[in-house]
């Protein structure tokens, strides 16, 4: 995890409007500090030391920032999957197609560039990018400086789009209440296999591209016996945001996940 593979924190969260675009304030994580090249027994058990900091840290600002959403009637949904699956192109046609009934706001997180922001933002939404450096997630930190800076509306729903990667974001609470993991059909049906922690916690996994199922080996029934046996609860949905097939019932489970989080 992230003592390890090389995350040193320094974030910069960057307001896209519609006019213009600007670098916001930089913060350095102070507790994703290295545990550095250290071998032996002495410097595995600072490494398992530093982790538990590190989480019990983030744990503790995702609690307030489940707090602030909740006094705000705000949804969040932390958006995960591999690079390339499709969350950026899934949000460009939701937006497109919700616009007048679900008042959806993005947090992009990606290393580095503007890019997904840019899109979404001639999708409609109000957006902010953080560009986590050599940083491979977002953590709860760097959601509250975008949610500040977000203001998003209460009743809103935020969804959160996390950068690409299977392993580190799994294990950062942001204060979300809905995970929901994309799993593309290009990338094989072997993950939930081989990154388990990313579909143990999914409360919806979307099964993207499905378009491109004719041309790639991809077992959708041995995908989902897998995200099952991992995750008994979660729901698995086909859908292709390229062609619309299947869009319908995302949208029917945004709006369930919307009404429901407003009923409580
Ligand atoms: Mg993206």
């Amino acid at each position: 995890m992230c003592a390890t593979c090389g995350c040193s924190g320094t974030a910069v969260v960057r307001l896209v409007t519609a006019d213009h675009e600007h670098a916001g304030h930089e913060h350095a994580g102070a507790d994703h500090e290295h545990a550095g090249h250290e071998h032996g027994s002495r410097g595995d058990e600072r490494t398992v030391q530093l982790q538990q900091k590190v989480l019990a840290k983030n744990d503790r600002l995702a609690g307030a920032n489940r707090d602030w959403l909740r006094q705000r009637d705000i949804l969040a949904i932390n958006l995960m999957s591999s690079p390339g699956a499709g969350k950026t192109t899934l949000l460009e046609r939701t937006a497109a197609e919700l616009a007048g009934q679900v008042s959806i706001s993005v947090i992009e997180g990606d290393q580095a560039a503007a890019l997904d922001a840019t899109r979404i933002r001639a999708a409609g939404c109000q957006v902010v990018q953080v560009n986590t450096g050599v940083g491979c997630h977002l953590d709860a930190e760097m959601v509250a400086e975008a949610l500040r800076v977000l203001d998003p509306p209460g009743g809103s729903v935020v969804v959160i789009e996390n950068v690409g990667n299977l392993v580190c974001p799994a294990l950062f609470d942001l204060g979300e209440q809905a995970r929901v993991v994309l799993a593309s059909v290009t990338e094989g049906a072997d993950k939930p296999v081989k990154y388990p922690h990313m579909f143990r916690q999914a409360d919806l996994v979307l099964v993207t591209k499905t378009d491109l199922l004719r041309y790639v080996d991809f077992d959708t029934e041995r995908h989902a016996a897998d995200v099952r046996s991992l995750r008994p609860a979660a729901e698995l949905l086909p859908l292709s945001a390229t062609t619309g097939a299947g869009m319908r019932d995302w949208y029917d489970w945004l709006r369930r996940r919307t009404a429901g989080h407003h009923a409580r």
